[in-house]
């Protein structure tokens, strides 16, 4: 696994889905900050890095609800800004509004959007569908990590966004769910396209799972396909 996860678990458990990895210049590239996860983020050596990127899929409080305390503890306790990056720039402007209301000044961040970050490490954000609330702001990522071509979905119900880059991608983490969801893959429906994919290469990893012990035993003899596993 390239990411790092600092959880795996879907918006109403407790350990929200987050990842992070560290590039060849030493810089910590985090995706996504919820609660649990800006938790377990300051128990890294933070003061270590080069520089913090935190990479943004959508703003559910699942993934944005502890940006703004790490924006701050960032500043204040170690006296760093970090940068944010945005799928596209309507989510760009969403964050800064959040980040405003939650009482961060502008000059606490850099806020930046997929285009104009100009980083070697991502390809593109990928526009997908998860819920109509937000509709049009939600993304997942193609990214390229130690030479390897990985896609992250974010949440997301439907696989056709990223399909394309999936063909010959070496890591795909993915967004499933055991239970049925409008808002999110539904790990048995899509279990033949998941195949498919581990058949021609790409390793299958699963997060943001609401039924840990059922998806694990979904998978449990399939080649290529299996759960993300937390430091
Ligand atoms: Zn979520
Ligand atoms: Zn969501």
């Amino acid at each position: 696994m390239e990411l790092t996860f600092l959880g795996r678990e879907t918006g109403l458990a407790v350990n929200h889905t987050s990842a992070y990895f560290v590039t060849g210049n030493n810089e910590l590239v985090v995706i996504d900050c919820s609660v649990s996860a800006f938790q377990k983020l300051k128990q890294l050596r933070l003061k270590d890095y080069t520089h913090i990127y935190v990479h943004i899929t959508h703003t559910h409080s699942d993934h944005v609800g502890g940006l703004s305390l790490f924006v701050q503890y960032m500043y204040f306790t170690l006296h760093r800004v970090i940068t944010i990056i945005a799928p596209s720039n309507t989510v760009k402007q969403d964050i800064k509004t959040l980040l405003s209301i939650e009482g961060c000044a502008d000059d606490w961040f850099v806020i930046t959007d997929v285009e104009k970050c100009n980083k070697n490490w991502v390809n593109a954000s990928i526009l997908t569908d998860h819920t109509p609330q937000l509709h049009g702001k939600c993304f997942g990522y193609s990214l390229s990590i130690n030479g390897k071509n990985i896609i992250y979905t974010g949440d997301t119900n439907t696989l056709e966004p990223f399909e394309i880059d999936i063909l010959g991608c070496d890591e795909l983490y993915v967004d499933v769910a055991v239970g049925k969801s409008p808002a999110h893959l539904n790990l048995v429906e899509a279990l033949e396209k998941f195949l498919e994919f581990a058949s021609n290469g790409t390793k299958v990893y699963l997060m943001h799972l609401d039924n840990i012990q059922m998806a694990e035993e979904i998978v449990a003899e399939l080649d290529g396909i299996e759960l993300v596993q937390v430091e």
